[in-house]
């Protein structure tokens, strides 16, 4: 499902730019997101995912059984190419954003005195121990939010690796779980597509990979609730049918949809989710919580 061209950087650029005219409150976000994308395409081919020991006929038992192909915390990350990330995202963003510079020399200054250590911090994320990870915001003052997008971005382009070597496997057996078949995570967004003349028909977009895989179409992915009773969304009349906001009454978490019959074009899953901060607000006001947050916090954007 994940789409891979050759100009897939330029097709995200574009469709940043895109969104930046049609909501210049969004531009500084959008073009922090510009910059780690630009970065991560430079590195992507030096990236070597290693033969994964893997055989369909297992593959297909661990995804009967609702497992995902690999376990976040097997991925082998190569510490040198994602440090050499790390600082290149690290100079691109201190060059162009005045006001993120000088958080980013604090982060460069922990490092060099070893007060913080990246290799930790990514293996940390690989095994979602965010208690770690807020504790470093406390110990060291850091900017958190900064330091932890810094960090997944540095490592996203090897989840990436694993879902392309890894995605054709999955296609032998339905799978309608709310984690990503790939690699486990869960999702940033949903999309509705027609598909072979069936309208409507959800995807869920990985969190870590960017796999897309079907999803019920009446479910919440994060507490498994079917209830329709409990189960609404929300569009703003400025953004029309196109994006939408799936809301769970149970347990209180939301993701965002993307409509793709009303969009009618090529879209960017996590290019999207950063051109619609808006609607996190409106949901995080109305006391719902992101199911799985994004490349940025919110409480960021509404310094
Ligand atoms: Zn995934
Ligand atoms: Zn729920």
């Amino acid at each position: 499902m994940k789409r891979k061209k050759p100009n897939e950087l330029d097709r995200i650029i574009q469709r940043i730019d895109v969104i930046e005219k049609k909501r210049p409150s969004h531009k500084e976000v959008l073009e922090f997101l510009k910059d780690i994308v630009k970065q991560q395409y430079k590195i992507k081919p030096l990236i070597n995912v290693e033969a994964v020991d893997i055989n369909k006929e297992m593959a297909r038992l661990q995804l009967r059984e609702g497992f995902s192909l690999i376990d976040k915390k097997d991925i082998k990350l190569n510490m040198d190419t994602a440090t050499t990330l790390f600082k290149k995202i690290c100079r691109a963003i201190q060059r162009k954003n005045k006001k993120i510079a000088p958080e980013i020399k604090k982060i460069n200054q922990a490092l060099r005195k070893n007060e913080i250590e990246l290799e930790e911090i990514f293996k940390r994320l690989l095994a979602g121990d965010n208690g770690y990870l807020d504790s470093i915001g406390e110990k060291t003052g850091l900017n958190k939010w900064l330091l932890i997008s810094l960090a997944k971005s540095s490592i996203i382009p090897f989840f990436e690796a694993y879902a392309d070597r890894l995605k054709g496997y999955v296609e032998l057996e339905p799978w309608f779980r709310s984690h990503c078949p790939v690699c486990g995570s869960e999702p940033l967004m949903g999309e509705l597509r027609t598909v072979e003349g069936v309208e409507g028909v959800k995807f869920l977009v990985c969190s870590s990979c960017s796999y897309e895989w079907r999803f019920k179409r009446l479910a919440c992915p994060f507490c498994g609730n079917s209830n329709h009773e409990k189960l609404r969304y929300f569009h703003t009349d400025a953004d029309g049918k196109a994006y939408r906001v799936d809301v769970c009454e149970e347990c209180k978490k939301y993701i965002k949809t993307i409509d793709l019959r009303e969009l009618r074009m090529d879209v960017i899953p996590v290019v999207e989710d950063m051109g619609t901060l808006h609607l996190d607000i409106i949901a995080q006001k109305e006391g719902y919580k992101r199911g799985v947050s994004g490349i940025l916090e919110i409480e960021e954007l509404e310094e």
